[in-house]
Protein backbone atom coordinates (compact mmCIF):
# COMPACT_ATOMS: atom_id res chain seq x y z
CA UNK A 1 0.00 0.00 0.00
CA UNK A 2 1.00 3.45 -0.55
CA UNK A 3 2.34 5.40 2.26
CA UNK A 4 0.03 8.47 2.97
CA UNK A 5 1.74 11.67 4.91
CA UNK A 6 -0.59 10.37 8.05
CA UNK A 7 2.00 7.22 8.40
CA UNK A 8 4.92 10.01 8.58
CA UNK A 9 3.38 11.08 11.57
CA UNK A 10 3.28 14.75 10.90
CA UNK A 11 1.53 17.20 13.41
CA UNK A 12 -1.94 18.38 12.66
CA UNK A 13 -0.86 21.39 11.61
CA UNK A 14 1.72 19.85 8.90
CA UNK A 15 -0.74 17.10 7.64
CA UNK A 16 -3.70 20.00 7.39
CA UNK A 17 -1.23 22.40 5.56
CA UNK A 18 0.29 19.71 2.98
CA UNK A 19 -3.62 18.57 2.43
CA UNK A 20 -4.50 22.09 1.60
CA UNK A 21 -1.89 21.77 -1.15
CA UNK A 22 -3.67 18.65 -2.37
CA UNK A 23 -0.74 16.37 -1.93
CA UNK A 24 -2.09 12.92 -0.25
CA UNK A 25 1.17 10.86 -0.95
CA UNK A 26 4.42 11.76 0.16
CA UNK A 27 7.03 11.33 -3.10
CA UNK A 28 10.03 8.73 -2.24
CA UNK A 29 12.11 10.98 -1.41
CA UNK A 30 10.28 12.38 1.19
CA UNK A 31 9.33 9.11 2.81
CA UNK A 32 12.91 8.46 2.66
CA UNK A 33 14.45 11.10 3.96
CA UNK A 34 11.90 11.92 6.80
CA UNK A 35 13.33 9.61 9.61
CA UNK A 36 16.60 9.95 9.01
CA UNK A 37 16.57 13.82 9.04
CA UNK A 38 14.88 13.39 12.34
CA UNK A 39 17.42 11.16 13.51
CA UNK A 40 20.05 14.22 13.70
CA UNK A 41 22.39 12.91 11.70
CA UNK A 42 24.37 14.35 8.20
CA UNK A 43 22.51 13.45 5.53
CA UNK A 44 23.16 12.99 1.86
CA UNK A 45 20.26 13.06 -0.75
CA UNK A 46 20.65 12.41 -4.26
CA UNK A 47 17.14 13.94 -6.42
CA UNK A 48 16.54 16.41 -8.78
CA UNK A 49 14.50 19.24 -8.80
CA UNK A 50 10.77 18.33 -9.05
CA UNK A 51 11.00 15.18 -6.98
CA UNK A 52 9.58 17.28 -3.54
CA UNK A 53 13.17 17.09 -2.30
CA UNK A 54 12.12 20.59 -0.29
CA UNK A 55 9.64 19.11 1.74
CA UNK A 56 12.09 16.63 2.19
CA UNK A 57 14.17 18.18 4.04
CA UNK A 58 11.91 20.28 5.64
CA UNK A 59 8.84 18.60 6.82
CA UNK A 60 11.53 16.82 9.43
CA UNK A 61 12.75 19.99 10.11
CA UNK A 62 9.87 22.10 10.87
CA UNK A 63 8.61 18.71 13.04
CA UNK A 64 11.35 19.39 15.37
CA UNK A 65 11.72 23.32 15.14
CA UNK A 66 9.89 24.42 18.66
CA UNK A 67 8.54 28.07 18.75
CA UNK A 68 10.98 30.63 19.47
CA UNK A 69 11.16 34.40 19.87
CA UNK A 70 14.80 34.02 19.94
CA UNK A 71 16.61 36.52 17.20
CA UNK A 72 18.77 34.37 15.89
CA UNK A 73 18.23 31.75 13.64
CA UNK A 74 18.70 28.31 14.18
CA UNK A 75 17.94 26.74 10.57
CA UNK A 76 20.83 28.01 7.58
CA UNK A 77 19.50 26.72 4.34
CA UNK A 78 21.95 27.34 0.99
CA UNK A 79 21.26 27.33 -2.52
CA UNK A 80 22.82 28.65 -5.27
CA UNK A 81 20.35 31.09 -6.70
CA UNK A 82 18.25 33.82 -6.26
CA UNK A 83 15.47 32.05 -7.90
CA UNK A 84 15.86 28.86 -5.78
CA UNK A 85 16.06 31.43 -2.58
CA UNK A 86 12.67 32.84 -3.55
CA UNK A 87 11.13 29.48 -4.60
CA UNK A 88 12.46 27.47 -1.16
CA UNK A 89 11.25 30.49 0.82
CA UNK A 90 7.94 30.05 -0.89
CA UNK A 91 7.73 26.45 0.10
CA UNK A 92 8.42 26.97 3.56
CA UNK A 93 5.67 29.29 3.96
CA UNK A 94 3.06 26.97 2.27
CA UNK A 95 4.01 23.99 4.77
CA UNK A 96 3.93 26.45 7.88
CA UNK A 97 0.45 27.98 6.93
CA UNK A 98 -0.34 26.95 10.81
CA UNK A 99 2.65 27.00 12.57
CA UNK A 100 4.11 30.12 13.74
CA UNK A 101 7.66 30.34 12.51
CA UNK A 102 9.79 33.20 10.68
CA UNK A 103 11.68 32.27 7.43
CA UNK A 104 13.76 35.05 5.70
CA UNK A 105 15.13 34.86 2.13
CA UNK A 106 18.88 36.80 1.08
CA UNK A 107 20.39 36.74 -1.46
CA UNK A 108 22.88 39.04 -3.67
CA UNK A 109 22.50 41.71 -6.13
CA UNK A 110 19.79 43.59 -3.48
CA UNK A 111 19.69 46.32 -1.02
CA UNK A 112 21.84 44.92 1.86
CA UNK A 113 20.16 47.63 4.25
CA UNK A 114 16.54 46.37 3.68
CA UNK A 115 17.76 42.33 4.27
CA UNK A 116 19.78 43.57 7.64
CA UNK A 117 16.79 44.96 9.02
CA UNK A 118 14.40 42.24 8.28
CA UNK A 119 17.06 40.29 9.65
CA UNK A 120 17.25 42.23 12.97
CA UNK A 121 13.18 41.43 13.64
CA UNK A 122 14.12 38.02 14.80
CA UNK A 123 14.14 34.77 12.56
CA UNK A 124 14.27 30.98 12.71
CA UNK A 125 14.96 29.46 9.08
CA UNK A 126 17.57 31.89 6.94
CA UNK A 127 17.48 30.95 3.22
CA UNK A 128 20.47 32.21 1.30
CA UNK A 129 22.90 32.25 -1.30
CA UNK A 130 26.35 31.97 0.25
CA UNK A 131 28.28 35.04 -0.98
CA UNK A 132 25.63 36.84 0.65
CA UNK A 133 24.98 35.67 4.19
CA UNK A 134 28.46 35.29 4.86
CA UNK A 135 28.31 39.36 4.26
CA UNK A 136 25.52 39.61 6.43
CA UNK A 137 27.53 37.14 9.15
CA UNK A 138 30.66 39.02 8.50
CA UNK A 139 28.75 42.35 9.15
CA UNK A 140 27.25 41.43 12.52
CA UNK A 141 23.84 41.40 10.96
CA UNK A 142 23.77 37.73 10.97
CA UNK A 143 25.09 35.73 13.65
CA UNK A 144 25.26 31.89 13.20
CA UNK A 145 25.69 31.03 17.24
CA UNK A 146 22.35 29.14 17.40
CA UNK A 147 22.37 27.30 14.12
CA UNK A 148 22.09 23.78 14.49
CA UNK A 149 21.29 22.88 11.40
CA UNK A 150 22.43 23.28 8.01
CA UNK A 151 21.33 22.18 4.39
CA UNK A 152 22.92 22.90 1.30
CA UNK A 153 20.50 22.24 -1.41
CA UNK A 154 21.60 21.55 -5.03
CA UNK A 155 25.03 21.48 -4.17
CA UNK A 156 26.29 19.81 -7.27
CA UNK A 157 25.59 23.41 -9.00
CA UNK A 158 27.21 25.52 -6.16
CA UNK A 159 30.43 23.98 -6.59
CA UNK A 160 30.14 23.70 -10.73
CA UNK A 161 30.04 27.39 -10.40
CA UNK A 162 33.02 28.18 -8.29
CA UNK A 163 31.29 28.36 -4.70
CA UNK A 164 33.17 26.09 -2.75
CA UNK A 165 35.27 28.46 -1.02
CA UNK A 166 32.04 30.78 0.03
CA UNK A 167 31.27 27.56 1.62
CA UNK A 168 33.76 26.40 3.51
CA UNK A 169 33.79 30.31 4.66
CA UNK A 170 30.61 29.79 5.76
CA UNK A 171 31.60 26.12 7.28
CA UNK A 172 34.03 28.06 9.32
CA UNK A 173 31.85 30.55 11.31
CA UNK A 174 29.37 27.93 11.91
CA UNK A 175 28.76 26.05 14.80
CA UNK A 176 31.08 22.82 14.80
CA UNK A 177 27.92 20.64 16.47
CA UNK A 178 25.50 20.86 13.98
CA UNK A 179 23.49 18.36 11.57
CA UNK A 180 24.53 18.81 7.98
CA UNK A 181 21.97 18.25 4.81
CA UNK A 182 22.89 18.62 1.36
CA UNK A 183 20.86 17.86 -1.44
CA UNK A 184 22.02 17.16 -5.00
CA UNK A 185 21.11 16.16 -8.27
CA UNK A 186 24.05 14.70 -9.49
CA UNK A 187 27.28 13.04 -8.00
CA UNK A 188 30.34 14.86 -8.69
CA UNK A 189 34.28 14.93 -8.07
CA UNK A 190 33.70 18.02 -6.29
CA UNK A 191 30.58 16.96 -4.40
CA UNK A 192 32.11 13.80 -3.25
CA UNK A 193 35.48 15.51 -1.93
CA UNK A 194 32.62 18.43 0.04
CA UNK A 195 31.37 15.20 1.36
CA UNK A 196 34.48 13.21 2.22
CA UNK A 197 35.95 16.55 4.01
CA UNK A 198 33.03 17.56 6.14
CA UNK A 199 30.46 15.61 6.50
CA UNK A 200 30.39 12.92 9.63
CA UNK A 201 29.49 9.02 8.02
CA UNK A 202 26.52 10.75 6.61
CA UNK A 203 23.18 8.57 5.74
CA UNK A 204 22.73 8.09 2.04
CA UNK A 205 18.98 8.65 0.56
CA UNK A 206 19.15 8.27 -3.35
CA UNK A 207 16.23 8.59 -5.62
CA UNK A 208 18.49 8.54 -8.01
CA UNK A 209 17.06 6.69 -10.70
CA UNK A 210 16.71 3.37 -10.61
CA UNK A 211 18.93 1.38 -12.70
CA UNK A 212 16.83 0.44 -15.35
CA UNK A 213 17.20 2.40 -18.20
CA UNK A 214 14.20 2.22 -20.56
CA UNK A 215 13.47 0.15 -22.84
CA UNK A 216 13.11 2.41 -25.71
CA UNK A 217 17.27 3.15 -25.36
CA UNK A 218 19.71 0.83 -27.31
CA UNK A 219 23.13 1.00 -25.68
CA UNK A 220 26.43 0.51 -26.71
CA UNK A 221 29.77 0.81 -25.56
CA UNK A 222 33.66 0.93 -27.17
CA UNK A 223 36.98 0.16 -25.65
CA UNK A 224 39.17 2.89 -26.78
CA UNK A 225 42.81 3.75 -25.64
CA UNK A 226 43.04 7.47 -25.39
CA UNK A 227 41.46 10.74 -25.74
CA UNK A 228 42.31 11.20 -29.50
CA UNK A 229 41.42 8.02 -30.75
CA UNK A 230 37.68 8.85 -29.08
CA UNK A 231 38.11 12.01 -30.99
CA UNK A 232 38.56 10.23 -33.95
CA UNK A 233 35.70 7.71 -33.44
CA UNK A 234 33.13 10.30 -32.59
CA UNK A 235 34.51 12.22 -35.73
CA UNK A 236 33.69 9.13 -37.77
CA UNK A 237 30.18 8.71 -36.06
CA UNK A 238 29.25 12.27 -36.66
CA UNK A 239 30.13 12.48 -40.53
CA UNK A 240 26.91 10.04 -40.72
CA UNK A 241 24.21 13.01 -40.75
CA UNK A 242 21.35 10.91 -41.70
CA UNK A 243 21.71 8.80 -38.25
CA UNK A 244 23.46 10.87 -36.05
CA UNK A 245 20.48 13.56 -36.43
CA UNK A 246 20.52 15.34 -32.85
CA UNK A 247 23.67 14.29 -30.31
CA UNK A 248 24.50 15.03 -26.85
CA UNK A 249 28.00 14.75 -26.32
CA UNK A 250 28.71 14.25 -22.40
CA UNK A 251 32.25 15.30 -20.73
CA UNK A 252 32.88 14.75 -17.26
CA UNK A 253 34.90 18.17 -16.40
CA UNK A 254 34.79 21.44 -18.25
CA UNK A 255 38.21 21.22 -19.46
CA UNK A 256 37.65 17.85 -21.37
CA UNK A 257 34.61 19.39 -22.57
CA UNK A 258 36.87 22.47 -23.92
CA UNK A 259 39.57 20.71 -25.26
CA UNK A 260 36.89 18.31 -27.57
CA UNK A 261 34.88 21.14 -28.82
CA UNK A 262 38.11 22.41 -30.08
CA UNK A 263 38.90 19.46 -31.68
CA UNK A 264 35.67 18.67 -33.07
CA UNK A 265 35.26 22.33 -34.14
CA UNK A 266 37.58 21.75 -36.66
CA UNK A 267 35.26 19.63 -39.11
CA UNK A 268 31.79 20.53 -37.51
CA UNK A 269 32.02 23.94 -36.81
CA UNK A 270 28.53 25.03 -38.05
CA UNK A 271 27.51 22.37 -36.22
CA UNK A 272 28.54 22.65 -32.67
CA UNK A 273 27.57 24.27 -29.56
CA UNK A 274 29.34 23.92 -26.11
CA UNK A 275 27.65 24.33 -22.65
CA UNK A 276 29.31 24.16 -19.16
CA UNK A 277 29.15 26.65 -16.35
CA UNK A 278 32.49 28.74 -17.09
CA UNK A 279 30.40 30.04 -20.22
CA UNK A 280 28.62 33.04 -20.04
CA UNK A 281 24.78 33.03 -19.43
CA UNK A 282 24.05 34.36 -22.40
CA UNK A 283 26.34 31.64 -24.34
CA UNK A 284 24.70 28.93 -22.53
CA UNK A 285 21.32 30.08 -23.45
CA UNK A 286 22.36 30.71 -27.28
CA UNK A 287 24.18 26.73 -26.78
CA UNK A 288 20.65 25.92 -25.36
CA UNK A 289 18.48 27.49 -28.10
CA UNK A 290 20.32 26.78 -31.14
CA UNK A 291 20.87 23.13 -30.69
CA UNK A 292 17.30 23.00 -29.46
CA UNK A 293 15.76 24.12 -32.41
CA UNK A 294 17.94 22.10 -34.74
CA UNK A 295 20.34 24.93 -35.85
CA UNK A 296 23.13 23.17 -34.31
CA UNK A 297 23.41 19.41 -34.56
CA UNK A 298 26.01 18.93 -31.90
CA UNK A 299 26.04 19.72 -27.95
CA UNK A 300 29.07 19.04 -26.03
CA UNK A 301 27.86 19.29 -22.32
CA UNK A 302 28.98 18.65 -18.95
CA UNK A 303 27.20 16.35 -16.54
CA UNK A 304 26.01 19.01 -14.25
CA UNK A 305 25.07 21.53 -17.06
CA UNK A 306 22.58 19.75 -18.97
CA UNK A 307 20.85 18.08 -16.33
CA UNK A 308 17.82 19.73 -15.81
CA UNK A 309 17.83 20.32 -19.87
CA UNK A 310 15.25 18.66 -21.82
CA UNK A 311 15.71 18.43 -25.18
CA UNK A 312 13.13 16.86 -27.92
CA UNK A 313 14.34 14.08 -30.25
CA UNK A 314 17.60 13.57 -28.78
CA UNK A 315 18.87 10.39 -31.79
CA UNK A 316 22.09 9.80 -29.55
CA UNK A 317 23.97 10.53 -26.23
CA UNK A 318 27.57 9.93 -26.62
CA UNK A 319 29.26 8.98 -23.59
CA UNK A 320 32.73 10.76 -24.55
CA UNK A 321 33.88 9.52 -21.04
CA UNK A 322 32.43 6.89 -18.50
CA UNK A 323 31.59 8.95 -15.26
CA UNK A 324 32.56 7.73 -11.79
CA UNK A 325 29.27 7.87 -10.53
CA UNK A 326 27.16 5.12 -12.14
CA UNK A 327 23.91 8.08 -11.52
CA UNK A 328 25.33 10.39 -13.91
CA UNK A 329 25.13 7.40 -16.44
CA UNK A 330 21.29 7.15 -15.85
CA UNK A 331 20.83 11.09 -15.77
CA UNK A 332 22.90 10.95 -19.21
CA UNK A 333 21.30 8.26 -21.23
CA UNK A 334 17.77 9.71 -19.57
CA UNK A 335 18.30 12.51 -22.62
CA UNK A 336 17.54 10.48 -25.40
CA UNK A 337 14.51 7.65 -25.67
CA UNK A 338 11.93 10.53 -23.97
CA UNK A 339 8.52 10.23 -25.17
CA UNK A 340 8.18 7.22 -26.60
CA UNK A 341 10.75 7.43 -29.32
CA UNK A 342 13.54 5.39 -29.79
CA UNK A 343 17.22 6.59 -28.89
CA UNK A 344 20.64 5.53 -28.49
CA UNK A 345 23.43 5.50 -25.99
CA UNK A 346 27.19 5.13 -27.30
CA UNK A 347 29.53 4.87 -24.26
CA UNK A 348 33.31 5.09 -24.79
CA UNK A 349 35.81 3.87 -21.95
CA UNK A 350 39.67 3.65 -21.80
CA UNK A 351 41.21 1.22 -19.99
CA UNK A 352 41.16 3.17 -17.14
CA UNK A 353 37.93 3.29 -17.00
CA UNK A 354 36.83 0.20 -17.09
CA UNK A 355 36.26 0.01 -13.45
CA UNK A 356 33.49 2.60 -13.56
CA UNK A 357 31.82 0.87 -16.52
CA UNK A 358 31.56 -2.60 -14.43
CA UNK A 359 29.83 -0.13 -11.45
CA UNK A 360 27.26 1.00 -14.20
CA UNK A 361 26.44 -2.34 -15.69
CA UNK A 362 26.23 -3.79 -12.02
CA UNK A 363 23.70 -0.57 -11.45
CA UNK A 364 21.36 -1.55 -14.06
CA UNK A 365 22.14 -4.87 -13.97
CA UNK A 366 22.69 -5.29 -17.43
CA UNK A 367 25.88 -5.73 -19.36
CA UNK A 368 26.16 -2.79 -22.14
CA UNK A 369 26.78 -5.04 -25.69
CA UNK A 370 30.53 -3.84 -26.98
CA UNK A 371 31.32 -3.29 -30.49
CA UNK A 372 34.68 -3.29 -31.53
CA UNK A 373 36.28 0.10 -33.34
CA UNK A 374 35.38 0.10 -36.39
CA UNK A 375 38.45 -0.26 -38.96
CA UNK A 376 38.87 2.78 -40.53
CA UNK A 377 38.93 4.77 -37.69
CA UNK A 378 42.44 5.79 -36.77
CA UNK A 379 44.06 4.85 -33.52
CA UNK A 380 45.85 7.72 -32.30
CA UNK A 381 49.14 7.66 -30.46
CA UNK A 382 49.30 11.36 -29.04
CA UNK A 383 48.32 11.80 -25.20
CA UNK A 384 46.79 14.41 -23.77
CA UNK A 385 48.74 16.29 -21.10
CA UNK A 386 46.25 14.29 -18.67
CA UNK A 387 47.08 10.80 -20.36
CA UNK A 388 51.17 11.16 -20.19
CA UNK A 389 53.10 9.55 -17.60
CA UNK A 390 53.76 11.93 -14.96
CA UNK A 391 57.81 12.05 -15.43
CA UNK A 392 56.87 13.10 -18.91
CA UNK A 393 54.65 16.16 -17.51
CA UNK A 394 57.47 17.20 -15.30
CA UNK A 395 58.71 19.52 -18.01
CA UNK A 396 55.47 20.94 -18.65
CA UNK A 397 54.50 22.26 -15.35
CA UNK A 398 53.56 25.43 -16.04
CA UNK A 399 51.18 24.51 -18.93
CA UNK A 400 47.48 23.99 -18.42
CA UNK A 401 46.27 20.62 -18.58
CA UNK A 402 44.13 21.45 -21.97
CA UNK A 403 47.55 22.14 -23.93
CA UNK A 404 48.49 19.13 -26.13
CA UNK A 405 52.38 18.41 -25.86
CA UNK A 406 53.82 16.05 -28.15
CA UNK A 407 55.50 13.08 -26.65
CA UNK A 408 58.05 10.45 -27.72
CA UNK A 409 55.31 8.56 -29.27
CA UNK A 410 54.72 11.36 -31.31
CA UNK A 411 57.74 12.16 -32.87
CA UNK A 412 58.88 9.06 -33.37
CA UNK A 413 55.49 8.21 -35.92
CA UNK A 414 55.18 11.16 -37.73
CA UNK A 415 59.15 10.46 -38.63
CA UNK A 416 57.93 6.72 -39.36
CA UNK A 417 55.32 7.89 -41.44
CA UNK A 418 53.47 11.59 -41.24
CA UNK A 419 50.69 10.67 -43.45
CA UNK A 420 48.84 8.45 -40.33
CA UNK A 421 49.46 11.49 -38.29
CA UNK A 422 45.74 11.94 -37.38
CA UNK A 423 46.29 13.93 -33.91
CA UNK A 424 48.27 17.01 -35.88
CA UNK A 425 45.27 19.05 -37.20
CA UNK A 426 44.09 18.75 -33.34
CA UNK A 427 47.67 20.10 -32.16
CA UNK A 428 47.98 22.46 -34.05
CA UNK A 429 44.19 23.53 -33.50
CA UNK A 430 44.67 23.50 -29.91
CA UNK A 431 47.93 24.98 -29.56
CA UNK A 432 46.50 27.71 -31.04
CA UNK A 433 43.42 28.37 -28.78
CA UNK A 434 45.47 28.00 -25.79
CA UNK A 435 48.90 29.33 -26.51
CA UNK A 436 47.06 32.38 -26.09
CA UNK A 437 46.24 33.26 -22.09
CA UNK A 438 42.73 31.35 -21.85
CA UNK A 439 39.67 33.49 -21.31
CA UNK A 440 36.35 33.08 -19.86
CA UNK A 441 35.34 35.11 -22.93
CA UNK A 442 32.98 33.94 -25.48
CA UNK A 443 35.79 33.43 -27.58
CA UNK A 444 34.40 30.57 -29.72
CA UNK A 445 31.29 31.60 -29.83
CA UNK A 446 32.41 34.79 -31.25
CA UNK A 447 34.32 33.11 -33.72
CA UNK A 448 31.22 30.76 -34.95
CA UNK A 449 28.93 33.93 -35.32
CA UNK A 450 31.12 35.78 -37.25
CA UNK A 451 31.37 32.93 -39.36
CA UNK A 452 28.03 32.47 -39.70
CA UNK A 453 27.39 36.34 -41.71
P1 LIG B 1 10.97 20.34 -5.45
O1 LIG B 1 11.59 19.05 -5.91
O2 LIG B 1 11.19 20.56 -3.99
O3 LIG B 1 11.42 21.49 -6.30
O4 LIG B 1 9.38 20.19 -5.61
C1 LIG B 1 8.72 20.12 -6.83
C2 LIG B 1 7.23 20.45 -6.72
O5 LIG B 1 6.51 19.34 -6.21
C3 LIG B 1 6.89 21.63 -5.83
O6 LIG B 1 6.01 22.48 -6.53
C4 LIG B 1 6.19 21.02 -4.64
O7 LIG B 1 5.23 21.88 -4.09
C5 LIG B 1 5.57 19.78 -5.22
N1 LIG B 1 5.46 18.69 -4.24
C6 LIG B 1 6.22 18.49 -3.16
N2 LIG B 1 5.84 17.38 -2.48
C7 LIG B 1 4.80 16.86 -3.16
C8 LIG B 1 3.97 15.70 -2.95
N3 LIG B 1 4.14 14.87 -1.93
N4 LIG B 1 2.98 15.46 -3.84
C9 LIG B 1 2.82 16.28 -4.88
N5 LIG B 1 3.56 17.39 -5.15
C10 LIG B 1 4.55 17.68 -4.29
Amino acid sequence: MQTTFKDLNLSAQLLNAVEDLGFVHPTPIQEQTFSVVRSGKDVVGIAQTGTGKTFAYMMPLITDLKYSTEKHPKILVLVPTRELVLQVVEEIEKLAKYITLRVEGVYGGTNINTQKRAIAQGTDIIVATPGRVYDLALSKALNFKNIQKLVIDEVDVMLDLGFRFQLLNIFDILPVRRQNIMFSATMTEDVDALITDFFKSPEKVSVALSGTPLDNISQQCYDVPNFFTKVNLLNHFLRDKETYTKVLVFAGFKRTADLLFNSLDESFAEEICLIHSNKTQNYRIRSIRQFDEGKNRILVATDVMARGLDFDGVSHVINFDTPNFPENYMHRIGRTGRAEKEGQSILFSTAKELEDKTAIEELMNYEIPKVALPEEVEISEILTEDERPREDREGSKNRTSLEYVPGPAFHEKSEKNSQTNQGGSYRREIAKKYKKPKTRGDKNYNKHNKKKK
